[in-house]
């Protein structure tokens, strides 16, 4: 054990010299492993679920992958041969992934303190210790997962998130990592050789056509892009691709993108799996990401001063497009009709039709306590607003959070309801109703 503490450049005490791991925590065939959670009679078997209106496959179980079922395939098209094959299928429910997704974030909180929600299945933690411990802490929380809320991990860990993606890809594909992979138990030429036997396109953060190009300059591999020259590649690419590069030697340049929810600021941001393109969409997201930053609110008993609202594409494609806005409300509030309002009005003239936007994020700071300002109606100065926040939480709470919503997601109900789901499986966790019944016998 290591006598002195040293602080990391983020303010944190760590013991020894290790710098901190990035972990990507990522769930294994997501929509499908939520699906077996209350039907474990899936389990082993080929599973797919379906986009809206049972378009098309967008997940599949490992048999389902094994039996040369196609990602996106149209359902219609293969439905009578799959099920020839013992394929079973699922309407998308998103409301249980959704739910299962929030317990899983809230179970890896307990094992850090620095995550950042990437997606409704990924998240990236930072982890601290020798590469011993830090693989010991990656496999109590695969065993938590599993135990706790019922689904499958894989883990991938490194220096950076470049690599830790990398290292999660390691863990799916050797049965003998037992779904951990750390590189920083890995000596140098061992790392290497498992660089050399990545292609370049399978590094996050190169898309196909940056891939062609970098063939053409014969790089070929992980290993090749690493040992590439930064800077000329800079001048070629731009920083991203330089930071790609700095990445797979192991530097950390993006850091973990934290959603706060503290007393002095809440965030609320997440990357989306497909990107969305236009602005009802966009609209659609801000509306949800401002109910949920203000139900936050209210659960803490704040009022919020001021809002930021961010929208931006990835910042690894060509033409990189970011809007940031922030706004002060006339009065301290945690009402989430007029966070949407604010949000769209600032933001909305920003967003451009037809750019793919991958990420937007709400976040709500400058805060004061509610009860200081409930003492000021005493004088009866305040008119009484329509206390819309309380009403919907207290709905939401009731009937689930997709019957209720402000503006954009208030349609989507009605989308929801014309939307053909005709294999979907029950809302386990989120209503009553829908509960799963056990017989003992
Ligand atoms: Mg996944």
């Amino acid at each position: 054990m290591s006598s002195h503490t040293v602080s990391s450049h983020t303010g944190s005490s760590r013991t020894g010299s290790q710098p901190p791991s990035i972990a990507i925590v990522d769930a294994n065939n997501f929509y499908v492993s939520c699906e077996r959670i209350f039907d474990p009679r899936l389990e082993g078997k080929p599973v797919v679920v379906l986009s809206n209106n049972d378009g098309c496959v967008i997940a599949r179980s490992q048999e389902a992958k094994t039996l040369g079922i196609d990602m996106a395939a149209s359902w219609q098209s293969i439905a009578a041969e799959a099920a020839a094959k013992g394929v079973i299928a699922r309407s998308s429910n998103y409301e249980l992934y959704g739910d299962i997704s929030a317990r899983c974030v809230e179970l890896l909180g307990r094992f850090t303190s620095s995550q950042e929600v990437y997606s409704i299945d990924e998240s990236f933690i930072r982890l601290t210790g020798s590469a011993e411990q830090v693989s010991g802490i990656a496999r109590e929380i695969r065993v938590a997962t599993k135990k706790m809320i019922g689904l499958p991990v894989s883990i991938g860990i490194a220096s950076s998130k470049t690599l830790a993606k990398l290292a999660n890809r390691g863990s799916k594909s050797s049965a003998a990592l037992q779904g951990v992979c750390n590189l920083g138990s890995y000596a140098p030429a061992q790392v290497t050789a498992i660089l050399a036997s990545v292609d370049a396109s399978d590094v996050w953060g190169i898309g196909s056509r940056t891939a062609q190009k970098l063939a053409g300059m014969g790089i070929h591999t992980a290993a090749d892009l690493r040992d590439t020259d930064a800077v000329q590649l800079r001048r070629r690419f731009g920083v991203n691709q330089e930071r790609v590069v700095q990445e797979l030697r192991g530097v950390d340049c993006l850091p973990l993108e934290e959603e706060r929810s503290d007393r002095e600021q809440i965030q609320f941001s997440r990357s989306f799996a497909v990107p969305i393109s236009t602005v009802a969409e966009l609209e659609e997201v801000l509306s949800v990401y401002t109910q949920r930053a203000a139900a936050r609110l209210r659960e803490q008993g704040s009022l919020a001063r001021m809002m930021g609202c961010t929208a931006s594409t990835s910042p690894f494609r060509d033409n990189h497009v970011s809007h940031a806005v922030s706004l002060a409300f006339p009065d301290p509030t945690d009402d989430p009709v007029q966070m949407y309002r604010a949000a769209i009005t600032a933001l909305g003239p920003q967003l451009q039709a037809g750019q793919q936007y991958v990420r937007v994020g709400v976040s709500l700071y400058e805060f004061s306590s509610r009860d200081s300002h409930a003492s000021l109606d005493i004088f009866g100065t305040a008119p009484a607003p329509f206390a819309a926040g309380a009403v919907l939480d207290s709905i939401a709470a009731k009937y689930g959070q997709e019957n209720l919503g402000l503006g954009r997601a208030g349609l989507k109900t009605n989308r929801a309801w014309t939307m053909r789901r005709e294999m979907v499986s029950p809302r386990a966790t989120t209503h009553w109703d829908e509960l799963i019944t056990v017989a003992a016998k």
